[in-house]
């Protein structure tokens, strides 16, 4: 049985100050679900959530890794500088990342790689656009997507990555997927998985992400193949965060 993974991803969002009533807020409430609860931060604040999430029951992650290990590569972040700190899982290929730069299928799998090899699980992110979805592209965009991780990976390596599925329209737009449509290309992606190894796809967690909110957390967590939530605004107001949480 696979654990649901409710996370945050506060995107270029926060302040000292406002991460500290964020997740001071988030600990007050102290959570008890079955669920596992990741907050995926700005890099520069990794230090501060650490310090402040070290005891608790919320695991920390960012939103982005070099493909690289070491070296000249100015202005980023290696997996070894992540697993300094208690950072557990990072996200990479979010569609904000591909279409502000430009990063390919490719890149995206360095990354994964490279998270790996330094035992941060990679949260690799899939999704369409309106127009690949409205020209029957859905399944196609996103299994490439997923297809380019899975070729650099062993079997092993394979089923410690966490993929998110979210569609880009419906992304900060209110819009949500249908729990139908999300589900339908959830089980498209765990076929491409079993297609590999059916470990690997019995034991991957397949989370949406993309306008969920409080109101249709439940809807969509109930559904066979949605293990979890990628939850961007929403995960900005502890309230909503602690519904969504609550509804999983
Ligand atoms: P919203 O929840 O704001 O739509 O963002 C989803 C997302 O992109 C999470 O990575």
């Amino acid at each position: 049985q696979r654990r649901t993974l409710i996370a945050g991803n506060w995107k270029m969002n926060g302040s000292l100050t406002a991460n500290s009533n964020l997740l001071g807020d988030l600990l007050a409430a102290k959570i008890e679900s079955a669920c596992e609860v990741l907050v995926c931060v700005p890099a520069v604040y990794i230090a501060q959530c650490d310090a402040m999430l070290s005891k608790s029951g919320v695991a920390l992650g960012t939103q982005d890794v070099s493909a690289h290990q070491s070296g000249a590569y100015t202005g980023e972040i290696s997996p070894a500088m992540l697993a300094d700190f208690s950072c557990k899982y990072v996200i990479v290929g979010h569609s904000e990342r591909r279409a502000y730069h430009h990063e390919s299928n490719e890149l995206v799998a360095q990354k994964a790689l490279q998270a790996l090899r330094s035992s941060i699980f990679p949260i690799v992110c899939v999704g369409e656009t309106l127009e690949q979805r409205e020209a029957g592209k859905t399944n196609e965009v996103v299994v490439a997507q997923l297809r380019a991780v899975m070729d650099v990976l062993d079997d092993g390596a394979l089923a410690r990555i966490v993929v998110a599925y979210e569609p880009v329209w419906a992304i900060g737009t209110g819009k949500t997927a249908t729990p139908e449509m999300a589900q339908d290309v959830h089980a498209v992606l765990r076929k491409t998985l079993a297609e590999r190894s059916e470990f690997a796809a019995e034991k991957i967690r397949i989370l949406y992400g993309g306008s969920m909110k409080p109101d249709n957390a439940r809807e969509l967590l109930v559904m066979p193949d949605i293990d979890g939530g990628l939850i961007g605004g929403a995960s900005l107001k502890a309230a909503d965060f602690l519904a969504i949480i609550a509804a999983s």
